[in-house]
């Protein structure tokens, strides 16, 4: 799960880690009642699930209530890289003398968490590793070893902080690898990470991600997920406990089990077709939960046909022809939908579908042809 900057900074607060005041606002009005409140010059900041913003026109430097509301209005419904802006970010303005750039990632070639620091900070740091591979400094932290103080040390050794930023860089290093850890989160990236003209260092932004597997553990994080802004068919899965993930393409994917999925988006690129979704409905073969997978599927408008991938196991084939019979007849399906069963009972489950004829319904016994049956239907190869 993705935070909005304020909320990553509420969490950076939370660690012990120095920030900025601030307050959300969601309507002009609320900003400039912020910026009253704040008393002072202040940045308006989009807040949307993506970066870029600053280039977007979504980071705005206002000195007075006036300017604050003028900016508002022109953030407000901004669409930044598909992101509609609905919440702003009222903060305090921090000067900038330098940008920094440091984050915490894992890299899972390595299997440890990646800390990368940078005195190229504020712009696209994969042009910084492209261009300036040296002033990027990347260090593995060693889960056997932990987190000590030298660790911190060497990143900004390696990074070339100067001499006088080491102790508050160190400390800002220190503080986001607790939170790292603490908050099950994939990432903490702060850019830019400033240094003021008084030579306060500074988080000027936060990108945190969490772990959504984890997320039980944090009710209070996963309490900040703002479901307006959350994809309606991702939404509406999470609701329903099925495993989905959104993709760019035509055609809807479901079968039982996370590996028996993956190969089947691969085998549908093989023949040239374009999945739109990743979803699992694990070993379940009740009509209710292929009902439910199947809904979600339906739910997105760019799905032209779908792929069901069946391979029995402990669940058996005529159990799920029964379950899929029965999800035809309670749902309203306006697209074909190939069905491929092997596996235990798979000639029984196949004859059970063969028996009960469905416009829609197309049986193939193997993965190979039932994706070229599905691209098919769906229009043809991308
Ligand atoms: P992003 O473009 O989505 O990564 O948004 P950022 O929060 O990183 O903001 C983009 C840029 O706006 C930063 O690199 C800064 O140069 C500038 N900026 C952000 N906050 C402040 C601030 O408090 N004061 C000043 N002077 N500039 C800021
Ligand atoms: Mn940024």
């Amino acid at each position: 799960m993705d935070l909005y900057e304020h909320q990553g900074k509420e969490l950076f607060a939370r660690a012990g880690l120095r920030t900025v005041e601030g307050r959300v606002a969601t309507s002009v009005e609320e900003a400039r009642a912020a910026a009253e409140e704040l008393a002072g010059p202040v940045v308006v900041k989009a807040q949307v699930l993506t970066g870029g913003r600053g280039k977007a026109g979504g980071v705005k430097l206002a000195a007075t209530p006036d300017e604050v509301a003028e900016h508002a209005a022109a953030i407000l419904g901004l669409d930044i890289n598909g992101h509609v802006t609905r919440r702003l970010w009222v903060e305090r303005q921090a000067s900038i003398a330098k940008e920094y750039y440091f984050s915490i990632t894992f890299d899972r070639g390595a299997k440890r968490p990646l800390f990368m620091l940078s005195t190229m900070g504020g712009m696209d740091i994969e042009a910084v590793a492209v261009d300036h591979p040296e002033k990027l400094a990347r260090i593995h932290l060693d889960p056997a070893m932990g987190f000590r103080p030298f660790f911190a040390n060497r990143l900004v050794f390696a990074a070339g902080i100067p001499k006088e930023e080491r102790r508050a860089v160190a400390a800002i290093i220190e503080g986001c690898h607790r939170l790292f850890v603490e908050a099950d989160a994939m990432l903490v990236e702060v850019n830019p990470l400033i240094v003021t003209p008084e030579g306060e260092v500074v988080a000027a932004d936060a990108k945190v991600t969490i772990d959504d597997n984890a997320l039980y553990r944090h009710p209070e994080i996963a309490a900040m997920r703002d479901t307006a802004a959350a994809d309606p068919q991702e939404q509406m899965a999470r609701e329903r406990g099925v495993t989905y993930v959104k993709l760019d393409g035509a055609i809807g994917i479901l079968g039982n089990g996370a590996g028996l999925v993956m190969s089947t988006l691969d085998v549908v690129d093989q023949v040239g077709g374009t999945p739109a979704n990743f979803l699992d409905v694990g070993g379940g073969a009740q009509a209710d939960e292929i009902v439910s997978a199947l809904e979600v599927i339906l739910s997105d408008p760019k799905v032209q046909a779908i792929f069901f991938n069946i391979f029995g196991g402990i669940t058996r084939g005529d159990e799920v022809a029964r379950g899929i019979l029965d999800a035809l007849d309670r749902l309203e399906i306006g697209v074909p939908i190939v069905v491929r069963l092997d596996g235990t009972n798979a000639e029984e489950g196949r004859a059970i579908l063969a028996a009960a004829p469905h416009r829609h319904l197309h049986v193939e016994a193997t993965m190979l042809d039932a994706a070229r049956r599905v691209v098919e239907l769906a229009g043809g190869a991308a």
